[in-house]
Formats: C-alpha cells, structure tokens, sequence
C-alpha cells in the first residue's frame, strides 16, 4: 500500500508538485501517467524521502518509507537506472546489492534471468545500453523480494520484447498480492501496464481512475 496525501514541493520559484493525493492498493499495478517535467519523479522521490516534500505526506505500507526496517525487502525502487558503477559487471552490481539487503547470491541469478540479463551478467555495465541498465535496475528492485515497486519510466530504452516482459513480470507480481506504481509518459503505455490510473500536469493531479476511465478522457 502507497498512500499520498496532499504532497506538494517547491524548488525556488518554481511549484514542481502541487497538492498530490493519491492511493496504490495491494494487487494493482497504478500507473503515474504524465508528460516530461509533470512531477511524477519528484513525487516519487518524496515517496522514497529522497526528496523532502514542501509540504504534505507519503506512506509505503503505513509508515514514512525512512521509517521501514530494510526497505529494500519491502519496497524495490527504480529511480534513477543510469546511476551505476561503469566498472562492474551487472552481476557483482546485484551481489553487492544482495549483501546489503541480506539476500543470498541464488536470488541474485534468479531475479537476473526474471528480466532477461542473464547471458549479460557478466559484461561491465559501462558497455550497457540504456535498455540493458533498465533490466539491471528493475532486478535491484526485485532482489529483495519486496511486496511494493516503485519504478520510475521503467520501460524507457526496452525493445519490444522487454516490454512485453515486463508487462507479465508486473502482471504476476501485482496477482500476487503485490503493489506497483509506475511512471510513464506514454499513454499506450499505462493503458497496457495499469489497473489505474493518475494523471499529472503541470504538477497536479488532473484526473484519476481506473483503466477504463483513461479510454473514456480521451
Ligand atoms: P517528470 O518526472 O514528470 O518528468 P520531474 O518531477 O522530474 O517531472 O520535474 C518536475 C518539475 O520540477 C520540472 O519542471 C523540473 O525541471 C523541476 N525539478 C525537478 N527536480 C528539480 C530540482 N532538483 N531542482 C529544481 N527543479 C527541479
Ligand atoms: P525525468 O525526466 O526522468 O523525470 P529529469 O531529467 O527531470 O528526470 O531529472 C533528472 C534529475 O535532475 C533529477 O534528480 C531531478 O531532481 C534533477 N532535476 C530536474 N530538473 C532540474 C532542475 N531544473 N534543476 C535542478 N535539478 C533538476
């Protein structure tokens, strides 16, 4: 469960994010839907307390996210994929992840073929494209196996059939119980991955629903 309530920051001058409210409930897949520059990683940051909101509040499963006991084994983020050490492999990225978060090194295999960078393992993720360090980021964030995935555009960069599996990874993982908040700034996009919808501009939320709806505000 993602609970936000009436967040807002400002940067100087500028209101990036205006009065977000908005809930993500266990066994749906919410997609954050907006064009560049709307809000959506700065309210998913806030999320995260990566970013300290002017004003309001967010929860992940009842409490600050600060506040969780190892969040990575409750809540997988995908914020920023470009942010990795060039000079490593992609799977001593993860090893060194699954150390921090407690998880044995099987996992670790088992989340790199779940997104399909299993025969890339053990190339540096300096010569990754940017698809490639999508896959690497979407595996962080299932290392821990947590019940909540935070994932900031993480379709940017994936071929065709990346997308497609990615769409059944978050199928299966939303069925099970699990919670998904995903960003994009592609309408197709949130109409193939989401349950519901939140539609930001401008730094408000100017619409939302479920999937159905998106068809009809058109
Ligand atoms: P989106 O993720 O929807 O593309 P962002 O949340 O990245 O939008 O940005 C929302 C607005 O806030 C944009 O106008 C952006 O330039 C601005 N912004 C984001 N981060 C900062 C920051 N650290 N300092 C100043 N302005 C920022
Ligand atoms: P995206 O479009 O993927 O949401 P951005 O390119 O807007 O991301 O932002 C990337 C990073 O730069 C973020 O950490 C964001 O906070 C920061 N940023 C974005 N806009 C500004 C800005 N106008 N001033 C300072 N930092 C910014």
């Amino acid at each position: 469960m993602i609970r936000v309530e009436n967040l807002s920051k400002r940067y100087g001058e500028h209101q990036a994010v205006s009065d977000v409210s908005f809930v993500c409930a266990p066994g749906t897949v919410t997609g954050f839907l907006g064009p560049n520059g709307a809000g959506k990683s700065t309210t998913m940051r806030m999320i995260c307390g990566l970013t300290e909101p002017s004003s309001g509040q967010a929860s992940v499963l009842g409490v600050p996210y600060r506040n969780l006991p190892n969040p990575g084994r409750h809540v997988g983020v995908l914020l920023d994929a470009a942010a990795r050490h060039p000079g490593r492999s992609g799977r001593e990225t993860l090893l060194l992840a699954a150390m921090m978060l407690g998880v044995d090194r099987a996992r670790v295999d088992e989340v790199l073929d779940e997104v399909g960078l299993a025969s890339a393992a053990k190339r540096r993720v300096g010569g990754y494209s940017f698809g490639m360090r999508q896959r690497l980021g979407m595996a962080q964030a299932l290392l821990g196996r947590p019940g909540v995935l935070i994932l900031d555009e993480p379709s940017s960069g994936l071929d065709p059939e990346g997308i497609h599996n990615m769409r059944m990874l978050l199928r299966d993982f939303a069925d099970r119980g699990g919670t998904v908040l995903l960003s994009s700034h592609l309408l197709f996009e949130v109409e193939a991955l989401a349950d519901r919808f939140v539609m930001i501009s401008g730094g408000r939320v100017v619409a939302q629903g479920a999937r159905d709806e998106l068809l009809q505000e058109r």
